[in-house]
């Protein structure tokens, strides 16, 4: 007897099983019309935990209704059968169902459903897929865009990189885990956020970030962010060849310390508050070759 044949009871117990693989639910949901029947009865409570549970949450644009979260599953599920993108795909959804199980081993009850509130005492773990993510444009007013890019990315090969929105995976993984409602970044003056009552995800991050990156900030916060991420000693980032102008006129928008430094993601401060994390990385000996 094939699948197609099989009664009600025994496609149950298949789905029951499947547990929460998304992608076996929704290669059975799209079997024939009879488990398609089958999945569209289970209602919003199952889609939604199944997404949750593969790290993925909601967008801004997203039209609201009871299909919500069927949908995302479908969308990704069927991304994730095409991208090969080692950011993205199966690989990003794994990831997420393993650091969504990691935060509940923390806290029992700390459920996937739930997205936490700031006054929640819980320490949230941003995601490290911000390794993989990457800002081009930006200064001078100029558009600035988002990008994944594969984790061995330097800021100089373009490489398995691609604009964000042609990987609705990542845009859709939690920023944290478990997900929260409010992330603030510490930068200079002004503290850009991201929010989402339904989690934080990595696009509304790279919607804020992108919104500070034509920043200019004060000579002296350019001193401050410097000897910050540096520890005092500019040699951990800078080329000996460059002169304390070159570093300087590098930096003097945000977006430039994402060119000179390679962006790591975010240290939790508590409260809800982020800091962006950078390492050193390789720079050409002439400023003026430093890939845009
Ligand atoms: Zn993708």
């Amino acid at each position: 007897m094939s699948l197609m044949g099989l009664p009600t009871e025994l496609l149950l117990m298949i789905q029951h099983e499947i547990r929460d693989d998304l992608l076996a639910h929704v290669c059975l949901m799209k079997l024939n019309t009879r488990t398609r029947a089958l999945y569209n009865a289970f209602g919003t409570d199952f889609w939604k935990m199944l997404c949750r549970r593969n790290g993925l949450g909601t967008l801004a644009g997203d039209s609201v209704g009871a299909g919500l979260y069927q949908t995302i599953a479908v969308e990704c599920a069927e991304h994730a059968w095409v991208c090969e993108h080692p950011s993205c795909g199966t690989a990003r959804l794994l990831e997420n169902a393993q650091s969504i199980s990691n935060a509940r081993l923390d806290d029992p009850t700390c459920s996937p459903t739930r997205t936490l509130r700031d006054e929640d005492p819980y320490i949230l773990t941003p995601n490290g897929i911000f390794r993989c993510m990457a800002f081009r444009g930006g200064e001078f007013g100029a558009p600035c865009h988002t990008y994944v890019t594969a984790e061995a990315y330097d800021g100089q090969d373009m490489q398995d990189t691609d604009a964000l929105e042609a990987h609705p995976i990542v845009m859709r993984t939690f920023a944290t885990f478990p997900p929260c409602a409010n992330m603030r970044f510490l930068t200079f003056d002004n503290v850009p956020t991201a929010s989402n009552n339904d989690g934080v995800t990595v696009f509304d991050v790279m919607k804020s970030a992108k919104s500070i990156m034509s920043d200019i900030p004060t000579t002296e916060n350019i001193f401050t962010w410097l000897r910050r991420n540096t520890c005092g000693d500019t040699s951990k980032v800078f080329p000996q060849a460059w002169s304390i102008v070159d570093m300087f006129e590098s930096v003097t928008s945000i977006v430039g310390w994402f060119r000179v430094a390679r962006w790591i993601g975010f240290a939790y401060e508590g409260s809800n508050k982020f800091a962006f994390r950078f390492e050193p990385r390789r720079l050409p000996d002439d400023p003026s070759e430093i890939s845009q």
